[in-house]
C-alpha cells in the first residue's frame, strides 16, 4: 500500500514538475509571441502613418478599429480627436459602403477633391482607402484646356499647319491647309495625299532641298517654293516655316510646320527684281542685266564659241529731243527700241544702257560677217522715219562692234572696245558701223592724253592765235583777217586744232578757250594798223552758253574796239542743233554790230537751206570744192551757183584754200572775188602782222620754217599716222 503511495505521490510529484516545465514553455511561448505581436503592429502603425492615402477599417457594426492620421487629415478632422463610429458628418461617404459602390468622390470645404475606395471584408467590416486627388483633377483640366485652346488655335489659323512623316505622308493639316489645297476637309486631304515630294512641289527637287535644310538645322524658315494645289494642280508660291519634331531619344519622329501663301510678296519681288533689271521708259533690260548676261556668256562660251557686243548711238537724237519735247523724245526712243527688239535674232539680248545708249549681245551664231550684216541691217531700219504724234522725226544710228577674237574674254574690255568702235563711228561721219580693232585703243588713249594736256595748255600760256589774210582781187589788198588757233605743246610741237579742239569740246573746255580766243582775237584787232577786221572762229559747243553774247560784248568792249571789226564765224553744225535760241543769239551779235560769216560751206548735209534759216553776212566756200575747182565741172557749176547766190542776196563769197594760180584764175572766171589761201598768205603768228602786239620771241622758232610749216609738216605726220 504504502509502496504504492509512494510511487503515486513520486508520479504525482513528476507530473507537477513536468506541468510546471509545460508551464514555463508555454509562458515564454506567450512572451515571445505577444513581443512579436507588438513588433507587427509597430510596423503595420509606422507603415499606416506614412502612406498618403488615409485608411479607415470599421467592423460591421460601424465601429472605427484603425483610422490613420492622414485619414484625419484628409477629412479636415481634428488629428486630437479620437473617433469611435463612422457618422455621416464626419465620413460622408459612410453610406458608400452599404450602397456596395466602391468609389465616390468628394470635395470638400477648401476645394480639396477626395476620391474614396471601400473594400468589403469577410467579417462584415469595411477598409476605406482615401486619397487627394486635388492635383490629379487640377492637371486633366488644364490639360484638357489646353487641348481645347490649341485645337482652337489649329482650327482656325488662317496660317496652314501640318504634320507629315519624315517620307513625306501627310498626317495632318488644319482647314486653312485643307482649304489651300482645294479640299473641303482634312479628311479628304489625307486620304488623297501619298507623297507630297512628288504631288505638291512643283520642282520635285524642293523636297529634297528641305528635308537637306531640315536634318542638317532641325528646322527651316521661310522655305518659299511653287506648290501644285493638291486637288485643281493650280500653282501657287507658299512660304514655309518647318522643325522636326522628335521621340524621347531625339530620333526624328516627324516634320510640323506651317504654310502661307507667298503670291503677292514673289510678285513684288518679281516687280523688283525686274525694275532692278530693265529700264522703266522702254522695257529693255538694263545695263546690270546686260553684263550680268555677257559676264556669263563670256564664262560659259565654248572654246570656239563668239560673243559679241554691239554699243549702238542714235544719230542727232538730241535734236529731235530738244525741237519736238521730251515726250516725243520718249516715244522715239520707244519705238527705236522696239524696232530694235524686232530686228535681232531670237537669243540675241538687246538692253538701254542710257539716254539713247543701247547694246547688242549676241551669242554663239555670231561670225563677224553675220554682225557686219546685223548691224547695217540695224542701221537701215533705226533710219526709217519715224511716227511720234503725227510729225515725222528721222535719227540714225551709229554702232560699235566688239567680237571676243578681238577682244578676249573680259567683260569690260569687250563692252569697253564696242565703244571705242562706235565712237570710230561717230566720227567716222555716223549712220554707220565700225569693227574694233586693237589700234582704235592706241588712238583712245593719245586722246586721252592730249585732253589731260589740254587742261594745263591755257594756265600754261600754251595757246596762240595765228592770222591769216583774206584779200579782195579787185585791188589785191588784204580784207580782212581770220584768226586761227594754235596750240605750241611742250612735247609734241604744234598741234593742229583738228585735233585738240573736239577734245576741248567733248572734255568741256571749249567755253574757258573759246573766251580766250573772243580776247585775244579783240586785242589783236585793238592793235591792227589800217582798222582790219578779224574773223572768229566760234564752236557750236559755245552757242550753248546762253551768255554769249554778253561774253563777245565784253570781249570787244575790254579791247576798246567798233563791234564792226568783228566777225563770227560758225559751221552748219550750230544751225543743225535746232536751238531757236541760237538764231536769236545770231541776230543779237548781228544787232551788235557783228558781222556773220557761214564757214566750209557745202560739206553739209543741206547748206543751202541754212542760207534761208539766216542772213548771212558772209558764205567762205569750203576748200574741198577749192581744191578741185579747175578739174572738176561739177565742182565749177557749183561755185558759181554759190556766187550766183551771193549776189542775188547780197552776200560776201569767199573761196578758202585757194593753194595754186590755176585755182585762183578759175574761181575768177567763176566770179568769186574774195580769197583765203596758202596762195596769199600762210597762219602766222600775229605779231608777224600786227607791229607792237606783245609776240614772245622768248618762244622755240623752228629753224628754217615758217611756225606754219611746222604745223603743215606735223599734220602730214599725223596724216601718215592714220
Ligand atoms: P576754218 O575756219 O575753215 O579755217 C581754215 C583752215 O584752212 C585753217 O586750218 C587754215 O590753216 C587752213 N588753210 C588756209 N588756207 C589753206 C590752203 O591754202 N590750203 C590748205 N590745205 N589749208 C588752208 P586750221 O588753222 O588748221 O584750222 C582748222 C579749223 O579749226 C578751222 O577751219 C576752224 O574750223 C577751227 N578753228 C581754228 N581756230 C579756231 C578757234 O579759235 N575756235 C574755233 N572754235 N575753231 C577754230
Ligand atoms: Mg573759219
Ligand atoms: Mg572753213
Amino acid at each position: 500500500m504504502d509502496r504504492d503511495r509512494r510511487r503515486t505521490d513520486r508520479s504525482i510529484a513528476l507530473m507537477v514538475e513536468e506541468l510546471d516545465q509545460l508551464n514555463s514553455g508555454l509562458e515564454q511561448l506567450v512572451a515571445e509571441r505577444t513581443a512579436q505581436l507588438s513588433t507587427l503592429r509597430t510596423q503595420l502603425e509606422a507603415t499606416l502613418e506614412n502612406v498618403d492615402q488615409g485608411i479607415i477599417m470599421t467592423n460591421a457594426t460601424g465601429q472605427i478599429l484603425v483610422g490613420n492620421h492622414r485619414a484625419h487629415e484628409l477629412l479636415g478632422s481634428n488629428p486630437e480627436r479620437r473617433f469611435d463610429r463612422l457618422d455621416p458628418i464626419d465620413f460622408p461617404f459612410a453610406a458608400i459602403a452599404a450602397d456596395g459602390a466602391r468609389r465616390v468622390e468628394l470635395t470638400r470645404p477648401g476645394g480639396i477633391m477626395l476620391e474614396v475606395r471601400a473594400a468589403a471584408l469577410a467579417d462584415g467590416g469595411t477598409v476605406f482607402t482615401i486619397l487627394d486627388i486635388t492635383e490629379r483633377r487640377r492637371r486633366e483640366i488644364e490639360l484638357r484646356q489646353a487641348e481645347a485652346e490649341y485645337r482652337s488655335l489649329f482650327e482656325n489659323s488662317v496660317v496652314g499647319l501640318y504634320r507629315t512623316s519624315i517620307e513625306g505622308r501627310q498626317l495632318r493639316a488644319n482647314p486653312a491647309l485643307v482649304k489651300l489645297n482645294g479640299y473641303t476637309s482634312e479628311t479628304e486631304l489625307l486620304a488623297a495625299v501619298n507623297d507630297i515630294s512628288v504631288e505638291w512641289y512643283v520642282d520635285p527637287r524642293r523636297r529634297d532641298e528641305f528635308v537637306r535644310r531640315m536634318l542638317e538645322n532641325g528646322r527651316v524658315t521661310d522655305f518659299v517654293s511653287e506648290i501644285y494645289r493638291h486637288a485643281t494642280r493650280e500653282k501657287t508660291w507658299v512660304s514655309e516655316s518647318a522643325w522636326i519634331v522628335r521621340g524621347p531619344n531625339g530620333e526624328p519622329l516627324c516634320f510640323e510646320g506651317t504654310v502661307i501663301e507667298a503670291n503677292e510678296r514673289i510678285a513684288a519681288q518679281t516687280a523688283i527684281e525686274h525694275m532692278a533689271h530693265h529700264d522703266a521708259l522702254t522695257g529693255l533690260p538694263n545695263r546690270l542685266l546686260f553684263l550680268n548676261r555677257l559676264r556669263s556668256a563670256l564664262a560659259t562660251r565654248a572654246a570656239d564659241g563668239l560673243v559679241s557686243v554691239l554699243c549702238l548711238d542714235l544719230d542727232r537724237f538730241k535734236e529731235v529731243n530738244d525741237s519736238l519735247g521730251h515726250p516725243a523724245g520718249d516715244a522715239l526712243l520707244r519705238a527705236a527700241s522696239a524696232r530694235l527688239a524686232a530686228t535681232v535674232r531670237a537669243g540675241d539680248l538687246v538692253a538701254r544702257l542710257g539716254g539713247d545708249e543701247f547694246a547688242i549681245l549676241c551669242v554663239d551664231a555670231s561670225s563677224p560677217y553675220d554682225m557686219a550684216s546685223m548691224a547695217a541691217r540695224i542701221v537701215d531700219v533705226l533710219s526709217a522715219p519715224y511716227d511720234i504724234e503725227g510729225q515725222q522725226a528721222v535719227v540714225s544710228v551709229s554702232i560699235g562692234v566688239a567680237i571676243t577674237t578681238d577682244s578676249g574674254g573680259e567683260p569690260d574690255t569687250l563692252l569697253r572696245n564696242a565703244d571705242i568702235a562706235l565712237y570710230r563711228a561717230k566720227n567716222a561721219g555716223r549712220h554707220t558701223y565700225v569693227f574694233y580693232e586693237a589700234r582704235m585703243n592706241a588712238e583712245i588713249m593719245t586722246r586721252r592724253q592730249v585732253e589731260l594736256d589740254l587742261r594745263n595748255a591755257l594756265g600754261n600760256n600754251e595757246l596762240d592765235l595765228f592770222l591769216q589774210p583774206i584779200v579782195d582781187i579787185a585791188d589785191g589788198e588784204v580784207r580782212s583777217y581770220e584768226a586761227l588757233l594754235r596750240w605750241r605743246h611742250p612735247g609734241r610741237g604744234f598741234v593742229p586744232p583738228a585735233e585738240f579742239i573736239p577734245v576741248a569740246e567733248e572734255a568741256g573746255l571749249m567755253a574757258p578757250i573759246g573766251e580766250w580766243v573772243l580776247h585775244r582775237a579783240c586785242a589783236i584787232a585793238a592793235k591792227m594798223p589800217g582798222r582790219t577786221p578779224v574773223s572768229i572762229n566760234l564752236s557750236p559747243v559755245q552757242f550753248r552758253d546762253r551768255t554769249l553774247v554778253e561774253t563777245i560784248a565784253a570781249a570787244i568792249a575790254t579791247a576798246g574796239i567798233e563791234p564792226g571789226r568783228i566777225e563770227i564765224e560758225i559751221t552748219e553744225s550750230v544751225l543743225m542743233m535746232g536751238d531757236p535760241l541760237t538764231v536769236l543769239t545770231l541776230n543779237r551779235l548781228r544787232g551788235l554790230g557783228i558781222r556773220i560769216a557761214l564757214d566750209d560751206f557745202g560739206t553739209g548735209q543741206s547748206s543751202l537751206s541754212y542760207v534761208q534759216k539766216f542772213p548771212f553776212d558772209k558764205i567762205k566756200i569750203d576748200q574741198s570744192f577749192v581744191a578741185k575747182v579747175h578739174d572738176d565741172r561739177i565742182n565749177a557749176a557749183i561755185v558759181r551757183a554759190v556766187v550766183a547766190l551771193g549776189r542775188d542776196l547780197d552776200i560776201d563769197v569767199i573761196a578758202e584754200g585757194v593753194e595754186t594760180e590755176e585755182q585762183l584764175a578759175c574761181l575768177k572766171a567763176e566770179g568769186c572775188r574774195w580769197f583765203q589761201g596758202y596762195l596769199f598768205g600762210r597762219p602766222a603768228p600775229a605779231g608777224m602782222i600786227v607791229p607792237g602786239l606783245d609776240f614772245d620771241m622768248s618762244r622755240p622758232r623752228l629753224s628754217g620754217l615758217t611756225p606754219d610749216d611746222h604745223l603743215g609738216a606735223e599734220r602730214r605726220r599725223h596724216g601718215h599716222r592714220a
